[in-house]
């Protein structure tokens, strides 16, 4: 190859390399999580619980930031956040999970990925300390998508997964609300149970989704699922397309809620439907499902939803929903009502 040519294709090759790395270190790396949605009021929480949950919600959001802003995936974020928020007594999910009716735990998880579509999903164990890592699991280490009970816990073990007694779960607070959901029960619905009261049954799924420098969007929920649930009940939160959903050409959407509403009307999946096929923004979506579909049929609850290009929506129906995003150090928000 004569020289010229030799140097006209090394700083072809050196332009190339350089958009490459430029456009990658400007890309959008962004988090956004929740805590759950409901009756929550300024006058139910103390200003003592507000800076609790805040500080909570802002510790996972900054840490999973830091590891996007280092380069790091959108799988490893969401987990991450979701783990620090399992870890905490405040949230439904993991150690603050709430009861069922026979005064035990049952856990539900799932998370999903953009790119290629792979999900992983667990419902009603009750000896998994941290249900997003065993989510994550299937999805990478089994050839199934949705694993539940003895045989998840079965493969928690064989993975290395940290196990717990279930009564690890035990909190003071939740075991007062089983047993004013069970005081409730005795005059209202199991369905009606939040509606016709002011009492926390239920608040505190968690959830996350996360956007990397590749351009992969992650989603993923984790919850105790409801106060006095019954019968092995599975809410929406494990169910993929309910609870989570996440499509690198639409967006990504972790939700929290009434679940049997969520799995009826496929929530999260709807709304990146409708990003998808109708070319609504993400706010548009949200609201159009949230706000007129469910609120519609009375489905409370809500949803926290990224897109590709790094935009954060919230969109709920209740009171307030405990979230917080970060895009960068001057987009940034912590909100509870
Ligand atoms: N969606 C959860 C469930 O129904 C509960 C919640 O998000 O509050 O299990």
């Amino acid at each position: 190859m004569p020289n010229t040519m030799r140097h006209a294709l090394l700083s072809l090759v050196c332009i190339l390399g350089f958009t490459a790395n430029s456009t990658a270190a400007e890309s959008t790396v962004a988090i956004v999580i929740h805590g759950g949605a409901g009756n929550i009021k300024a006058a139910n929480l103390s200003p003592e619980q507000e800076s609790k949950y805040q500080a909570k919600l802002q510790e996972a959001r900054d840490r999973a930031y830091e590891l996007l802003a280092n380069g790091g995936k959108s799988i490893d974020a969401v987990v991450l956040a979701i783990t620090i928020l399992e870890d905490s007594p405040l949230f439904n999910a993991g150690k603050g999970a709430v009861y069922n009716f026979e005064g035990e735990h049952d856990l539900d998880a799932s998370i999903m990925e953009g790119k290629q579509q792979q999900a992983g999903a667990i419902a009603g164990v009750q000896t998994i300390k941290n249900p997003i890592k065993l989510a994550r699991a299937v999805m990478e280490k089994s050839e199934h998508v949705f694993l539940s009970g003895r045989g998840a816990e079965a493969f928690a073990q064989q993975e290395n997964l940290e196990q717990v007694d279930n009564s690890y779960f035990n909190t003071q607070r939740r075991f007062q609300s089983l047993q004013k959901a069970k005081q409730a029960l005795l005059k209202t619905s199991w369905n009606d149970m939040d509606r016709n009261t002011d009492i926390d049954y239920k608040m505190g799924t968690v959830g996350a989704v996360a956007l990397d420098q590749h351009g992969d969007i992650v989603a993923g929920t984790s919850t105790g699922g409801r106060t006095a649930k019954r019968f092995g009940r599975i809410g929406d939160s494990p169910v993929i397309g309910a609870g989570t959903w996440a499509d690198n050409q639409s967006c990504g959407v972790s939700a929290t809620g009434h679940g049997e509403f969520f799995i009826r009307f496929n929530v999260a999946a709807d709304i990146c439907a409708r990003v998808k096929y109708q070319g609504l923004s993400i706010q548009e979506a949200a609201d159009k499902v949230i706000k007129e579909e469910l609120a519609g049929i009375k489905g409370s609850g809500g949803v926290i939803v990224m897109d590709r290009q790094g935009n954060v929506a919230y969109s709920y129906n209740s009171k307030g929903m405990y979230r917080a995003y970060k895009r960068n150090d001057k987009d940034q928000h912590v909100g509870i009502y």
